[in-house]
């Protein structure tokens, strides 16, 4: 029998708020989240009697919290559900547990997709600014490292308690662990089983992110219920993700595993789309291929069969080229090849790349002036074909996703009405540098004003 439980009092929820709002100190905020935390993970029993709500959120991570809560705080029944037994643990092991929480310097050109314009509207109208003040009003210390990358000052945890803090505010529900077995909809109802029995209610958000890290809860929930309704998913692949070579000349480099050096690495898309995607940012060797910050953001551009470019020496002092370096040095020097190069690159890497050809082996004035051109040359126009990626175990995100042309842009609503799709389960992928989290709240926020705008309609 379905028991239909009155919507909540949204004064309960203001009062609630208006309390905390007046506690500036965040170590109650912490303290309360804390609190609120524990109450939510005890297993609820199961009534066997289906529950009602306003909304039901799937995916407690970044954008289904920062959802919940928006959408709690505006007077909305919500439940949130999650599989794990954990929150938000990708928050927690962000930015090497610091969280790079956005990008002062958001734009919609830091996302690729089908369609880049997409998340146009959800950035424009939720900014890094916003998020940087909601940080502010919780009292939590955050700094600029890089390119405008905002990194908590003392630990990923306080992006976790302010968003559990967001939820208490709005009087959400919490159910975690628990999974859900089915979702239907029924005279314009979302019914899904859970683990702790059936739950109903008039919209439904998918926030379950993208498949990277399945050891913390990923899962293709979020494409599943997308195809259920007959809306369409980009293939997804792993981004932000090392990539790895085999064959020719790579033999040669699993023992320069650890030398990082700046560079500036490029990708130009096949089929008719010429234009050349670069990055200037460090590169850092692996045992099986290529990482670091360069590498990872053209991860997400490459595809298979593609070749990846990488200008070893991109600047370097006085602008002088390498090629004109190595040739005065040439007039001078009885140095090595390779121990000339090292002042322009890591020793080892030098090493490494010169014994590549007999000619780089002998004392730089013995070299032909054609071969240092052609080194010098090789260096700055490094051509290389990745044999593929380290894939979802080590991909910082999932590139594809729901199909944008399914959704609006202004609401994030499927043509599914009553069913929205948030964060990275979207076919958005930002760049690495605080973006995807930039996505995850602008979106997420979207979505609570739409929940709210279309229950007040109701
Ligand atoms: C190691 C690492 C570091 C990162 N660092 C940064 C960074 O510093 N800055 C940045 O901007 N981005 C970073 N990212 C990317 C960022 O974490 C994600 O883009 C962001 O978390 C996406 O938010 P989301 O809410 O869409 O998904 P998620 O945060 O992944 O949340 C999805 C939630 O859905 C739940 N879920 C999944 N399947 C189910 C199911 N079947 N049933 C119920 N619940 C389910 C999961 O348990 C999870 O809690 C990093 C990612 C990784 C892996």
């Amino acid at each position: 029998m379905d028991r239909f439980v009155p919507r909540d009092d949204a004064a309960l929820a203001l009062q609630s708020h208006r309390e905390l709002a007046n506690h500036e100190d965040p170590s109650v905020i912490a303290s309360r989240a804390a609190t609120w935390q524990s109450i939510c993970l005890r297993d609820a029993p199961y009534t066997g009697l289906m529950e009602n709500f306003d909304a039901i959120v799937i995916g407690a991570g970044a954008a289904g919290l920062f959802c919940a809560g928006q959408a709690g705080q505006r007077g909305l029944r919500i439940l949130l559900i999650d599989h794990s037994a954990k929150v938000a643990e990708k928050i927690r092991i962000s930015g090497g547990g610091r969280c790079n929480f956005t990008n002062t310097g958001t734009t919609h050109a830091q996302f690729l997709g089908e369609n880049p314009n997409f998340c146009r509207s959800a950035l424009a109208r939720y900014t890094p600014q916003d998020f940087v003040d909601l940080l502010k009003r919780h009292g939590i210390g955050f700094h600029e490292k890089h390119k405008g990358q905002l990194f908590c000052d003392r630990s990923a945890q306080d992006i976790i308690d302010l968003l559990l803090a967001q939820c208490e505010l709005g009087r959400v529900q919490r159910w975690q662990p628990c999974a859900v077995h089915d979702v239907a909809c029924v005279d314009s109802l979302y019914r899904l089983q859970t683990d702790r029995g059936p739950v109903q209610a008039r919209q439904l958000v998918v926030a379950t992110g993208g498949l990277s890290i399945p050891k913390i809860g990923a899962s293709d929930l979020g494409y599943r219920i997308a195809r259920q309704f007959d809306l369409r998913v980009i293939p997804p692949r792993p981004a932000l993700v090392p990539l790895v070579f085999e064959g020719s000349r790579w033999p040669d480099y699993p023992a320069l595993a650890g030398v990082a050096l700046p560079v500036r690495v490029s990708i130009s898309a096949k089929a008719g789309k010429s234009r050349e995607q670069a990055f200037e940012e460090d590169l850092l060797f692996t045992h099986r291929g290529l990482s670091g910050p360069a590498v990872l953001q053209i991860s997400s551009y490459w595809q298979a069969g593609l070749p990846i470019r990488i200008a070893l020496t991109p600047h370097r002092p006085g602008g002088e080229s390498l090629q004109a370096a190595l040739l005065a040095a040439k007039s001078v020097s009885r140095r090595k090849v390779a121990n000339e190069l090292a002042q322009y690159l890591p020793a080892r890497l030098a090493e490494a790349w010169t014994l590549t050809d007999a000619k780089l082996q002998q004392a730089i004035c013995d070299v032909p002036d054609k071969a240092l051109g052609k080194l010098a040359q090789d260096l700055s126009q490094w051509e290389l074909l990745p044999s593929g990626t380290e894939g979802y175990g080590k991909a910082e995100v999932t590139a594809g996703g729901v199909d944008t042309r399914e959704l609006s842009s202004q609401t994030l609503e499927s043509k599914q009405s009553g069913l929205y799709f948030i964060g990275e389960v979207v076919d958005v992928t930002g760049w690495l540098g605080g973006y995807n989290f930039q996505w995850a709240w602008a979106s997420a926020h979207a979505c609570a004003m739409a929940l709210s705008r279309s229950s007040a309609d109701a």
